[in-house]
């Protein structure tokens, strides 16, 4: 195969239907070959956009974009400083783009390059969720209907801010901003061995029920929260601990054998070997953008086997549908695949989109072409351009107003 090299690394930025996304493209010295990959995750467009048209192009013009391995080592450390999500972003779009490329040259499509298929589809959790408990039951039976097996549930928003006092006392001292919201610690843990208790009761042991605590209790009180959903059988709780606190996961494994699901601010091998190789979790839970892409990705995967440690990489509505694909394209090859999560795409998203996945019996069914098979339009890309203002994450605050690190 004649060697080719990479012409132009550029981003494409796009918001459609009020979701952003960093879509890297890598263009070749082939005419119409190129490839795409999810830049996505930190929501900082313009610091990415910098990091990737002013960086990652002038150093990789002129490169052999079949060499992913070196290519990705050579951009790791490039600026010395290294594994700060900021740089792992835009090397997960310049990785995955680099992988679209091999499997376009090859013919195939990646999970074939990765292996081959170890299960026919992916299996993925719907999310269920309600404002109190009726609407709680109908989101599930919608999900059961759709042939989900394993549902994650949720009463509101993460840390069910509409059971603590309306008025919370921050608020009422004119302390934070008007967007912050409140986590209070006791409702909370009241009602989530409630809403299993409530899902087992209306739709039996088969389906899976998952919770993510998302870090909203302190250490101590997420351990008892976990010890006392162990009876519901979960399939996964998520994120008891911030990252801040890792230490503490050997002190719930400790007191109990709840499966537990972690990784999705995980930057730093640092932080995942430990939990992996201690067996401390049973889900890997990485965001793959967080991490550098699908190359890093697989070496995590691959460690993971060993110690029996399952993935279930981070796919929320904000991962782009890129993203997505490229880790559906790892769960259909590696043996140690846990669950991947559900994802609706709108008609703007579909329409800058094409050849994405399809859901069928709760399961993520990704098409056959070659690379990942998916199309980018960027006349339509840019029919969705970013909001002018940047956007910023909510703080959640205790009722005296101490932000809670999620
Ligand atoms: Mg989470």
């Amino acid at each position: 195969m004649e060697r080719i090299n990479i012409t132009r690394v550029k981003m494409i930025n796009t918001h459609p239907n009020g979701i952003g996304f960093g879509i890297v493209k890598v263009e070749t010295s082939e005419p119409g070959l190129w490839g795409i990959g999810c830049a996505t995750g930190v929501r900082r467009y313009a610091t990415l956009t910098t990091a990737v048209e002013e960086y990652l192009d002038p150093l990789l013009r002129g490169k052999d974009p079949d060499n992913i391995e070196d290519i990705w080592q050579t951009v790791n450390l490039s600026s010395y400083w290294r594994n700060g999500p900021i740089l792992n972003t835009v090397l997960a779009g310049l990785d995955q783009a680099l992988w679209d490329i091999k499997g376009k040259r090859a013919g195939l499509p990646v999970y074939r390059l990765l292996g081959g298929k170890c299960r026919f589809a992916v299996d993925c959790y719907g999310h269920a969720s309600g404002g109190d408990m009726p609407a709680l039951k109908d989101s599930i039976a919608r999900l059961r209907e759709q042939g989900f097996r394993h549902i994650r549930i949720q009463l509101g928003a993460y840390g069910s801010p509409q059971l603590a006092k309306p008025n919370p006392d921050f608020r009422a001292a004119g302390f934070g901003a008007a967007s912050d919201t409140v986590a209070e610690i006791r409702p909370y843990m009241k009602i989530v061995p409630k809403i299993f208790e409530m899902a087992r009761t209306e739709f039996g042991d088969e389906p899976e029920f998952l919770h993510d605590i998302h870090e909203m209790l302190p250490p101590i009180d997420a351990i008892n929260l976990v010890k006392e959903l162990e009876q519901y059988r979960p399939f996964f709780i998520e994120d008891p601990f911030s990252p801040e606190d890792i230490a503490y996961f050997k002190i719930l494994r400790q007191q109990t054998a709840c499966p537990i699901a972690m990784g999705e601010l995980f930057n730093n091998p640092q932080e995942w070997l430990g939990l992996i190789t201690d067996r401390l979790i049973d889900f890997i839970r990485i965001h793959l953008s967080q991490i550098g892409g699908i190359t890093p990705a697989m070496k995590v995967a691959r460690l993971a086997e060993w110690f029996n440690v399952r993935t279930a990489w981070h796919g929320p509505g904000n991962t782009s549908p890129i993203g997505h694909v490229g880790q559906a394209h790892i769960d259909l090859a590696i043996w140690n695949f846990g669950i991947q999560e559900q994802v609706h795409w709108g008609p703007e998203t579909h329409e800058v989109f094409s050849g994405l996945p399809k859901f069928e019996n709760g399961y993520m069914v990704v098409n056959e072409a070659p690379g990942f098979g998916v199309e980018l339009d960027e006349a339509a890309a840019a029919k969705y351009p970013l909001p002018d203002e940047p956007w910023f994450r909510p703080i959640v605050r205790r009722p005296d107003g101490t932000p809670v690190r999620p």
